[in-house]
């Protein structure tokens, strides 16, 4: 079935200016803010601009230039706020919810980067 991105969602609110976020860094097709309700010391979520719902979306339809932004400014990212482990940052981890087993929230795709502390293991068992 093919994904139907729904232009109500709280992230294209956002992206149209009706909602405030605390930026960390736009660039040409992303955006970067703050969460509202961080989980680690560290928790920035990056996304495009563009209409896609989840990874999968749009790594499989977003144009190259909206691919390569996104990702070079997810490595800045990690860079400005001090996380990138190459740059003497703590380190950080990078994931993406998506549909029901993924318990994704927001229905425009997102990465989270989060850091700060320990993280411990990746799932619960
Ligand atoms: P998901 O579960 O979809 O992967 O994560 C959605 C994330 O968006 C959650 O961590 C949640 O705290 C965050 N979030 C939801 N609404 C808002 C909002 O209005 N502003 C910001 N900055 N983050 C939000």
């Amino acid at each position: 079935m093919a994904y139907v991105y729904d232009p109500a969602n709280i992230f294209a609110r956002i992206l149209r200016g009706e909602i405030p976020s605390d930026t960390v860094l736009e660039t040409a097709h992303t955006l970067a803010f703050r969460d509202i309700r961080p989980q680690a010391p560290l928790h920035v979520l990056v996304i495009p601009k563009g209409p896609y719902v989840t990874f999968d979306h749009f790594a499989a339809e977003a144009s190259e230039a909206e691919i390569m932004d996104f990702m070079r400014a997810a490595a800045q990212v990690c860079a400005l706020v001090g996380a990138a482990p190459g740059q003497g940052g703590g380190g950080y981890r990078a994931i993406s919810n998506a549909g029901e087993a993924g318990v994704q929230e927001v229905q425009h795709y997102h990465l989270h980067i989060l850091g700060g502390r320990m993280l411990g293991r990746m799932l619960p068992h």
